[in-house]
């Protein structure tokens, strides 16, 4: 008797692990996506047909090959952290499916999901692709910010700060001479 009842406590437990797990996918599946999907999904957003490297994969080169590989504006903004005047950057409006990747070596950062009009004049995201920076602190303007570099070359993209919009309350407050788009469909990019 008392092995029936641990059988049929074993089988209700079991039966409302699923209930449980239905409940989570039905939550999921809502119209706005959660910021953990949107992570996990970056790619649904990358174009078809283009590689992109992985943040493993890291590039070192010297100041002078730098100096070659990238326009003098983003040599400034990637190589020595410097910051671009706001609201020049064409990305500001930049609405187009996509992704946005790192002048300086190709990788993916931000997906266009990620984006929202902060009102500052720098493309502004609220999450990140998931492994895509690595983070400082700098004290520039004397109160501490939170510097972030792209991990797989180190190039600075901009400060994360933490008045931005919900769930995640981050702003990752980017130069848009550091991002490069690649849309979704290269028919919209014409
Ligand atoms: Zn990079």
């Amino acid at each position: 008797m008392t092995r029936r009842n641990l059988f049929l406590g074993m089988l209700a437990a079991g039966f409302s692990a699923i209930c449980r797990s239905r409940a989570v996918t039905a939550a999921t599946a809502a119209p706005i996506k959660s910021v953990d999907a949107l992570q996990k999904n970056w790619q649904t957003l990358l174009a078809d047909g283009v590689k992109v490297p992985l943040p493993t994969e890291p590039v070192k080169l010297s100041k002078e090959e730098w100096r070659k590989r990238l326009n003098p504006e983003q040599f400034h903004i990637l190589r020595e952290e410097g910051t671009e005047q706001p609201g020049s950057s064409p990305l500001n409006n930049e609405k187009r499916p996509g992704i946005f990747a790192c002048a300086g070596c190709g990788l993916p950062l931000f997906t266009s999901e990620m984006k929202f009009e902060s009102g500052t004049g720098w493309p502004s995201f609220f999450t990140t692709i998931p492994g895509a920076f690595g983070k400082t602190t700098d004290y520039k303007l004397i109160l501490p910010r939170t510097e972030y570099h792209c991990i797989r070359c180190g190039g600075h993209h901009g400060h994360v700060f933490d008045d931005g919009p919900k769930p995640t309350g981050q702003r990752w407050c980017n130069n848009g001479v550091a991002l490069r788009f690649i849309p979704k469909t290269t028919k919209a990019a014409t």
